[in-house]
């Protein structure tokens, strides 16, 4: 092995001991139809002056946050809201969002909506908390170190697990390079794991955040260094996925199966919490930072790939996973092939395409450097490529 890469895995072994061993302020959860209406009672019992609502302009325009506003005006909790994040948020939404959160003298975040706007959220707070560093400055780990307002997440897709992450994605408006505040107090206060919200949640965008969560639960399993208790975690949510999210996609109004997506997101946001995400997350970031190819779409359709490219390095856990859903049986390199056409398989019943229609190969150097920045020495993933190998694997996506 490169003595660069034995430095790489010294780095990585520190940063998951330390994710591990640190007290992650896991967020208290609060799950189950309606539980959105228990967020009035926790507001006035911290003693909070004023709450600014985060959300998006359709859930506004859908009206379906009224009787969440009604209720509390009946608490006699007084609220602003900013409804004007768009999906992957870039810094000047984020200012937009402080300058609101500051004019209104808000004191704590209601976050109401997917990835996007519980980011925006975060990243809003780390602001808050941190006045004088501008939002590309906390980019990396460890780099607000100080508490930022209380987060009430109510995720509204399932998904990429935020409610629970200690991360923040955010676009930077000038290049679009999309990069990651990663600090432990980011993780919000209260997660609320509201089934109702996510029912009229368009069956494609179900899709791709599904398999965004399976992503998070399959990159933290096969990272190297996956303590117990990230393992369990992504294991659940793998199986509550392989049980759940096809039934979500046709049946968007089946309560159960909406429960249990936002559990698997939830579980699979606990395991990277602790053992990080992979390639997948680091070429999709890529893509989706230059393209605006959604997240969970980008994710879903270069899993299979990355997973194929790591070859023996992951055959034994995607062994392992197979078997836990069910499709193994067979030798440790079949079951891993089995796990892997059973993504695709997957995407196929979900109408999502097996190639990224927007990538262009003059983008290629700037989308393998980025992979790398992103992946190298972060993330622990089973074999540590370099530009050559992360070129290969975005050929294979045209
Ligand atoms: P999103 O938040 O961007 O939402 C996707 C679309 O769905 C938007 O148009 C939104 O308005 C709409 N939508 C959301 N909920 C809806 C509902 N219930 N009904 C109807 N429409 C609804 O999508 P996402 O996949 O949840 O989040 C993606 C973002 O999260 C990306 O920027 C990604 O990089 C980031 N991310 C963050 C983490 C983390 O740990 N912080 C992890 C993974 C991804």
């Amino acid at each position: 092995m490169k003595l660069r890469n034995v430095y790489y895995r010294v780095r990585q072994f520190g940063f998951s001991a330390f994710m591990y061993l640190a007290p992650l302020r896991d967020a208290k959860v609060l799950s189950g139809a309606g539980s959105i209406y228990k967020i009035p009672e926790l507001v006035k019992q911290e003693g909070l002056k004023k709450v600014l609502v985060v959300t998006t302009p359709g859930f506004i325009r859908r009206g379906s946050l009224t009787p969440f506003f009604e209720s509390l005006t009946k608490a006699g909790v007084s609220y602003a809201v900013f409804s004007e994040v768009q999906p992957d948020p870039t810094t000047d939404c984020i200012e937009e969002a402080v300058a609101h959160y500051s004019k209104e003298q808000c004191e704590a975040i209601i976050a109401i909506g997917g990835g996007s706007v519980i980011d925006c959220s975060k990243a809003l707070g780390a602001r808050i908390a941190r006045p004088k560093k501008s939002i590309p400055q906390m980019a990396g780990l460890l780099k607000v170190l100080k508490r930022i307002p209380n987060i009430y997440a109510v995720p509204t897709t399932a998904g990429t697990g935020s409610e629970a992450t200690a991360g923040a994605v955010i676009t930077n408006a000038a290049d679009h390079y999309k990069f990651t505040i990663l600090d432990l107090c980011l993780v919000p206060q209260y997660a609320i794991l509201d089934p109702e919200l996510t029912v009229g949640l368009p069956a494609h965008i179900t899709a791709v955040t599904g398999m965004d969560a399976l992503t998070h639960a399959v990159e933290a399993y096969t990272n190297r260094f996956c303590s117990p208790t990230a393992k369990k975690q992504a294991y659940e949510a793998v199986k509550l996925i392989y049980e759940n999210l096809l039934t979500a996609y046709e049946d968007g109004s089946n309560i159960k199966a909406r429960e249990n997506m936002l559990l698997a997101s939830y579980y699979a946001g606990m395991a990277i919490n602790s053992n990080f995400i992979g390639y997948v997350h680091a070429l999709a970031h890529g893509i989706g930072g230059l393209y605006g190819v959604t997240h969970g779409m980008a994710n879903a359709i270069i899993m299979p790939y990355v997973l194929e490219a790591f070859g023996d390095a992951a055959s034994k856990k995607l062994s392992n996973l197979a078997e836990l859903v069910g499709i193994g049986g067979a030798s440790e390199q079949k079951n891993a092939k089995a796990f892997i056409d059973s993504i695709r398989e997957m995407n196929k019943k979900m109408n999502i395409p097996d190639k990224v229609a927007e990538l262009q190969e003059k983008d290629f150097k700037t989308l393998t450097s980025r992979a790398v920045k992103e992946g190298n020495p972060t993330y622990p993933v089973p074999v540590i490529w370099e530009e050559k190998k992360f070129e290969e694997v975005l050929k294979w996506l045209r």
